[in-house]
């Protein structure tokens, strides 16, 4: 008899271990591990699902074990690698094992779906007895043991596959398209008995004698790519010249195809960065590298030169961007040069097209994957090359559970693999610059832009200056001028309106003053429900002042300005200038962005308005002109990262300009014009920046000198939350040095969701042996209050804290 350890989808603390089961004979040889199967669970009849992750000769446990009832995956959902990973995964992110398990599925089959055994040897006397002539047969429960045998049999001999179905989707889209029964001689024949002035029925003939070839021809391709109507196609079809028929048609996920690119000639800075990391590839050694290059200095070149190196020695690539959907460019490169070999995992994509990419990955079809986040758990096996591009980005964080870092599983599966793994950023983090000066990460400096092109020139502009702030509106005088020669060039500009979606801290529109907590050194948010400003940190509250603390004025108030009215505003002062306005509210639909960049990259338009998603990665030859409308708004988030995110995100914007042959000039519009994160992004200088942030971080005790981890409590009665959530930090205090530092608890941003109240402690150290195993005992033991409706949530290294 064999035993399978099985992660049952249960999700409490209780059931996080693997549970043996029986594998009856009747499924001997079936059941492996990375397979979902379904057992019986607790003392009642109830049958739930679980994951397979080993299978073994014998159990130590002495009683009788339960077998499994069946199987519901023929072939395994995820490989050994995977499922190894899920143990590390769930340690350090405090989360179930089942979820994380999951979490690496994608997303197909978590839905409800259908799964179909599919012919590959149709004439096979097995394979045709199995299906009695049908095209597919459908995997139910009510399959026997020796059918599944036989299935599995025949699966691992080739002779049939395993197909995933989302229900009510069908996985592949059908099209109409149009087809003729006539052939060449007759469609001419036909033509030419046609009336002279019936010129869309004629042209129509003479395409499908050209074309008959490739026919069926799906409608909208007929119509787009060759001008012919829907209403002659109808007539002709009247007429008996041809048909009407459906075609199955694979989808793309990428909107446009890209131009097919090669290999550029390097720059010296390049070639150092390629040489460095193939050597690591043909290595097989897992190190980090942080390419620090400036904005322009072209990084992607050496991403895709070195991804070709992996390539050559027959192994896989994996790269990872910010949300895709955000930076089609991007794609565009990496597909342009790498063709069908290459696969697009992103969160724009249906359930079908993701699962249509993933069968393509698993099935060894293609050799690249490119995706956000989630794209780290592809499952490519002999990886060669791992890259995270734009490795500051805060999303390659998930918010919920499991809070995993993109960055922290792709040095993971880096190590198991064998392979380098590439971090590449104008602004890197401070934690992963700060682990190349310790020498963990290796370090790759490129200076200078391609073609020696300079940096921009940044102007910034004091907007506590009366000349600016008598202006109505947002624009200052300088601004103004310089989108107008922009106009008067025939250029175009980029203009940034830096928002947060609330507009929760008090700002003086006179001085610029913004209140801060005393003791924490972040801007206090406003509480809309109390009417008091409060600090996330430690809990300080106060009143809301009606005057200026610094300068008396009475102009202090919630800061904020919308897309929309600055929209108009452009409008109002340029109103010859085509303005393409790029925020949440216009890129809803699917392929909203692509379609905007696309037209903005036609130059159909001549300023493209956005919030923080025009500022990354965007490369347009013929702007000039980068206009920041509100530098500020970033710098006075409750977040020790505020200076960091404002940097980053001015040096990036800034860096949209002047990349081709034209010179680039920026202009920054700030109450603070004398903050060093807005002095050294205007001078593009990291390395400054760099040092100064991280001497105030040492001061205050942050990242990268303390770990952080936040703890979370939330229930419908807030008393009951306080007390948890005190509680909380007795448990914890006893388990912490005294070199650690405990805050909290204090209520978060938005402190009641969902009638629910949040209460957050935070815990600083820099050595704490005992702190993990006791944020598990907690979880443990909060297990019972769970079901009384707390919740209780660990973030380690949190990218926010609100
Ligand atoms: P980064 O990502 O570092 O900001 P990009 O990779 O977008 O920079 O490169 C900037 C521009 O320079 C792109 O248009 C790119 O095609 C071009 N480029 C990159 N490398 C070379 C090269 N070796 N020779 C010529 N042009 C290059
Ligand atoms: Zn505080
Ligand atoms: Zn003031």
């Amino acid at each position: 008899m064999s035993v399978a350890e099985i992660i049952v989808d249960v999700p409490t603390m209780q059931t996080n271990r693997p549970f043996e089961y029986e594998i009856p004979d009747s499924l001997a040889e079936v059941v492996v591990a990375g397979m979902r199967v379904e057992v019986p669970f607790g003392r009642g009849k109830r049958k739930i699902q679980g994951f397979v992750m080993k299978v073994k000769d014998k159990s130590d446990f002495q009683g009788k074990l339960k077998p499994i009832t069946r199987v519901i995956d023929l072939k395994p959902v995820l490989s050994d690698e995977m499922l190894k990973l899920s143990y590390w995964l769930a340690d350090q992110t405090y989360s179930f094992q089942i979820s994380c398990l999951q979490t690496m599925l994608p997303s197909v089959m978590r839905a409800k779906y259908q799964q179909f055994v599919i012919p590959i040897v149709k004439d096979d006397p097995e394979v045709q007895a199995l299906l009695s002539n049908q095209d597919s047969l459908e995997i139910t429960s009510s399959l026997d043991d020796q059918t599944i045998r036989l299935i599995n049999k025949l699966r691992k001999n080739n002779k049939v596959d395993i197909q995933y179905v989302v229900k009510n989707k069908a996985v592949q889209v059908k099209r109409q398209a149009v087809t003729t029964d006539l052939n060449v001689i007759q469609l001419h024949e036909a033509k030419s008995k046609l009336r002279a002035n019936a010129s869309s029925q004629i042209k129509l003939l003479a395409f499908l004698a050209d074309h008959l070839q490739e026919l069926p021809i799906e409608y909208n391709v007929l119509e787009k790519d060759y001008g012919i109507s829907r209403s002659a196609i109808k007539t002709a079809e009247k007429n008996g010249l041809l048909k009407t028929t459906e075609v199955t048609k694979l989808r793309k996920p990428v909107g446009i195809t890209p131009e097919q690119t090669t290999k550029l000639a390097l720059t010296s800075e390049q070639q150092v960065a390629v040489d460095e990391i193939s050597q690591a590839i043909t290595e097989e050694s897992a190190q980090t590298f942080l390419i620090e290059g400036v904005t322009g200095s072209g990084k992607t070149e050496v991403y895709l030169q070195t991804i070709e190196k992996a390539l050559q020695q027959d192994k896989t690539a994996l790269m990872l961007v910010p949300e895709i959907s955000l930076t089609p460019q991007m794609v565009n490169r990496v597909v342009g040069r790498f063709g069908d070999q290459v696969a697009v995992l992103h969160s724009g994509l249906s359930n079908g097209e993701r699962y249509d990419e993933w069968t393509r990955i698993e099935n060894h079809e293609v050799k690249v994957v490119v995706g956000a986040r989630s794209a780290v758990f592809a499952p490519l096996d002999k990886i060669g090359l791992i890259i995270i591009d734009e490795e500051h980005e805060a999303s390659y964080k998930q918010d919920d559970n499991p809070r995993y870092h993109a960055r922290d599983v792709a040095l993971w599966r880096a190590k198991v693999n064998k392979c380098p793994v590439v971090l590449g950023s104008a602004t890197p983090s401070l934690e992963s610059r700060a682990r190349a000066e310790k020498g963990v990460y290796h370090l790759i400096r490129m200076k200078k832009r391609i073609n020696n092109q300079t940096l921009p020139h940044v102007q910034i502009v004091d907007m506590r200056d009366s000349e600016n702030s008598a202006v109505k509106g947002d624009f200052s005088p300088v601004l103004q001028t310089s989108i107008q020669e922009t106009l008067d060039n025939h250029d175009q500009a980029i203009i940034l309106l830096n928002r947060r979606g609330y507009s929760s801290f008090m700002m003086c529109r006179e001085c610029g003053f913004v209140l801060k907590c005393p003791n924490c050194d972040v801007s206090l948010t406003y509480h809309k429900d109390l009417r008091r400003m409060k600090c996330h940190y430690c809990g300080h509250e106060e009143s809301v002042p009606n005057m200026c603390p610094n300068c008396h004025s009475k102009k202090i108030g919630f800061y904020g300005t919308g897309t929309q009215n600055i929209e108009q505003q452009l409008n109002d002062l340029f109103p010859q200038a085509r303005v393409l306005r790029m925020d949440v509210d216009t890129t809803r639909r699917k392929d909203a962005h692509a379609k905007i960049l696309q037209q903005f990259g036609q130059h159909k338009a001549d300023i493209l308005l956005g919030t923080q998603m025009i500022a990354k990665g965007l490369d347009f030859p013929d702007v000039t002109l980068v206009g920041v409308i509100n530098a500020d708004t970033t710098l006075s988030l409750s977040d020790y990262r505020a200076s960091e995110r404002t940097f980053q995100l001015l040096t990036q914007v800034s860096g949209r300009a002047g990349r081709a042959q034209k010179t680039g000039h920026v202009v920054i519009q700030t109450f603070n014009p004398d903050h060093y994160a807005i002095k050294d992004a205007a001078k593009q200088d990291y390395e400054t920046f760099f040092k100064q942030e991280m001497y105030l971080r040492h001061q205050s005790n942050y990242t990268p000198y303390y770990f952080t981890t936040l703890i979370s409590v939330a229930n419908q009665d807030e008393g009951q939350t306080l007390k948890q959530a005190y509680w909380l930090k007795k448990q914890l205090q006893t388990a912490l040095s005294k070199d650690a530092i405990l805050l909290g608890p204090s209520p978060t941003m938005i402190s009641r969701k969902q009638n629910k109240y949040y209460y957050q402690i935070i815990v600083k150290y820099k050595h704490e042996p005992k702190l993990h195993e006791r944020l598990l005992e907690i979880l443990n033991e909060t297990q019972a209050d769970a079901k009384k409706g707390f919740t209780i949530a660990i973030d380690n290294e949190p990218q926010h804290i609100d």
